[in-house]
């Protein structure tokens, strides 16, 4: 199964994905985390996409394209992948569609995470991650059950993104409407496109999801 999840930031594309890849058996590919890691191995492309990163511009489609057509083609994609944080432009989508065309696969699904722009200063501003295994946590949201205490592995180390301040988030939200929101035609020309309410809380976000996927994977 092959899927996309679209959304502004903060809508909950990486939190979704993670549940979802364990139950569909595929991997969630996040060019957020892919370019944070070229940031913190100090590579060339990540000397070239920190300071885009922070200021909350989009980073080259070039890079973004090279990048993705290398990750979808390794082997763990076997079983399928779930597209987080990709395709944010318009040539980003064109580029998948040539890829996916001469790679002979397909798109299962298209959904977006709608979110008013309102709740998404604080859902962003207030999120953390655990440095050691990933899992996801929120100043009021969603706090670990034991406080600094990681629910998944026990870690007492969290991270916050250096992107994730007031500031970047309003230029973050603008270069979503600006340069992402002009793909979702693209795929609902495509019949492709599907929403849900990403407003819901997080469980419930999980069932729409499911809802859909479950139709499509049989
Ligand atoms: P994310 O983790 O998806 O919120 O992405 C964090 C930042 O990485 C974005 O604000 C962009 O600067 C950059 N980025 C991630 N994915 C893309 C993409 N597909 N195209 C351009 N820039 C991207």
């Amino acid at each position: 199964m092959n899927l996309i999840l679209l959304g502004p930031p903060g809508a909950g594309k990486g939190t979704q994905a993670k549940r979802l890849q364990d139950r569909y058996g595929v991997v969630q590919i996040s060019t957020g985390d892919m370019l944070r890691a070229e940031v913190a191995a100090g590579s060339d492309i990540g000397r070239e996409a920190r300071a885009v990163m922070e200021a909350g511009q989009l980073v080259s489609d070039d890079i973004l394209i090279r990048m993705l057509g290398a990750r979808i083609t390794r082997p763990d994609c076997a079983r399928g992948f779930i597209l987080d944080g990709f395709p944010r432009t318009v040539p980003q989508a064109e580029a998948l569609d040539r890829l996916l065309a001469d790679t002979a696969l397909r798109l299962d699904a298209v959904i977006e995470l709608a979110v008013d722009d309102s709740a998404l200063v604080e859902r962003i501003s207030g999120r953390y991650t655990c440095a050691k295994c990933g899992a996801g946590y929120h100043d009021s949201f969603q706090k670990p059950q034991a406080e600094g205490v990681c629910d998944g592995c026990g870690s007492q180390v969290f991270t916050r993104r250096a992107d994730d301040n007031r500031e970047t988030v309003v230029a973050r939200l603008e270069a979503y409407h600006r340069q992402t929101a002009p793909i979702l035609p693209h795929y609902a020309a495509q019949a492709k496109l599907q929403a849900v309410d990403g407003m819901a809380d997080i469980d419930e976000v999980t069932r729409q999801l499911t809802a859909i996927l479950d139709r499509v994977a049989t």
